[in-house]
């Protein structure tokens, strides 16, 4: 993509009111806009970052054999009547509207309601399971506080999947498989080291839940870390549980994290309510068993930004990056570089790589400096010096000043090897 035409502009400040760093520097790049408090739009860089998480995520949910869905937004209140969650008092983020009929509609916060009640359209057998289900959807949720940027929104998108099981043993089966997805999710994205899988509180079916808690200031959690890597959310750290996971509350290191995703063992909670039962060998009928496993995009975009960001800017691991390669050409009066830096730009893209080239008229500072802001790891610089350069052995060609975002290491790679 040519910068010339990006539409979106940098900006020296951030709004007045943004506190949070994620989304001060995400704005400032031009990666997303602010409309309200706790409410952002995604602008062409920002999409492609987290189509990139999106698309990792895909991924590793295919491979658990995830089948992928997009459910209705738009939620009616029969259904939510049957597992008692409609009541504001039961659950306190709800978005409600009405229809022109009076009718109250609420807009989904989670979907738990609406996809076991599609389901007994569809599970009626032991022979119509095991079944994954997965959306990327926009949740919908009223929360109190919203100041950390894109990592608590009003609305946000979420990975979602639902598990439908015979029994138990079976579920956690499926459960183990995808907590080692979630595993390699957040290897991919490049903040496997900071995550940990910890215990957390688990409602009525399972003792504990777990949660992907990523180490980070930002994080609105607190977690205790056991030297082996095993890691316990603050609410159920008690000397039951600490006794129970035979760990000392002396060798617990205490941080803030970002809950990125969470999995959780649902049971028959939903199925019973809504009457999702298939018949088992014997002929029996049984409510199916559930587990539930989220992500939220957002939130692991604004947790990169807040691990890796220096400071003149975002710096992105390669799997997420909006392009591979910020292309910076700084054009000099006879057009040389500017014939160079096309041609290499044509060269790049006609092999795949995703490159964004700054082609705009403007000086080597302002160009340098939106660059750092952008974070693209990888940057490409073409000027009269460097193709003066007769360095790595160009033989007079040229060479493009290769520098990594991340070490600062810079390379001179003649022109012709690209
Ligand atoms: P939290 O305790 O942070 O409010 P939660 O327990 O409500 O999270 P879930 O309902 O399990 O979260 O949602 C699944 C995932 O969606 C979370 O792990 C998180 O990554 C993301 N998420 C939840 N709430 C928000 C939000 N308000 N904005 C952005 N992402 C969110
Ligand atoms: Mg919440």
């Amino acid at each position: 993509m040519k910068q010339s035409k990006l539409f979106t502009k940098t900006r020296r400040e951030a709004p007045k009111d943004e506190v949070s760093k994620n989304a001060q520097l995400l704005i400032r790049a031009g990666y997303i806009h602010k409309e309200m408090a706790g409410v952002y739009s995604y602008l062409p860089l920002g999409l492609r970052t987290l189509n990139k998480i999106v698309g990792v995520i895909r991924e590793e949910m295919d491979a658990i054999g995830g089948q992928e869905v997009h459910l209705a937004a738009l939620q009616s209140k029969s259904k939510w009547d049957a597992t008692k969650r409609w009541s504001d008092k039961e659950v306190d983020v709800w978005f409600k509207t009405k229809m022109k009929s009076g009718d109250e509609l609420g807009l989904g916060f989670t979907h738990e309601e609406p996809l076991t009640d599609l389901m007994r359209g569809q599970i009626s057998s032991y022979r119509d399971l095991p079944l994954s289900v997965y959306q990327f959807q926009t949740k919908f949720r009223n929360e109190t506080r919203a100041k950390s940027g894109i990592m608590r929104t009003r609305e946000f998108l979420m990975k979602d999947l639902y598990s439908f099981n015979v029994d138990e043993k079976a579920h956690a089966e499926f459960y183990e498989k995808a907590k080692q997805a979630y595993v390699k999710i957040f290897g991919r994205l490049g903040i496997g080291d900071q995550t940990y899988v910890t215990n957390a509180s688990g409602g009525s079916f399972s003792k504990f839940s777990h949660e992907f808690q990523t180490v980070c200031d930002a994080g609105e959690d607190v977690i205790y870390i056991a030297e082996d890597g095993r890691a316990i959310n603050k609410e159920v750290l008690n000397d039951e549980v600490l006794e129970d996971l035979k760990l000392k509350r002396t060798d617990l290191k205490e941080a803030k994290a970002a809950e990125v995703g969470n999995i959780f063992t649902l049971g028959t909670r939903f199925s019973e309510a809504l009457g999702l039962n298939f018949k088992d060998e014997a002929g029996k009928s049984r409510p199916v068993f559930m587990g539930s496993y989220g992500i939220g995009p957002g939130r692991v975009m604004g947790t990169i930004v807040e691990l890796t960001a220096d400071d003149k800017g975002i710096v992105w691991p390669e799997s997420v990056a909006p392009f591979a390669v910020h292309l910076v050409a700084l054009f000099d009066e006879e057009g040389k570089v500017k014939k160079v830096a096309d041609e290499l730009y044509e060269k790049l893209t006609s092999k795949g790589v995703e490159v964004l080239y700054d082609d705009r008229q403007c000086s080597a500072g302002e160009k340098f400096g939106d660059a750092d802001l952008i974070g693209i790891p990888k940057r490409y610089v073409v000027s009269e010096k460097t193709l003066k350069s007769s360095d790595a052995g160009s033989l007079g060609g040229g060479s493009v000043e290769v520098k990594d975002r991340v070490t600062g290491k810079v390379d001179m790679v003649p022109v012709g090897s690209f």
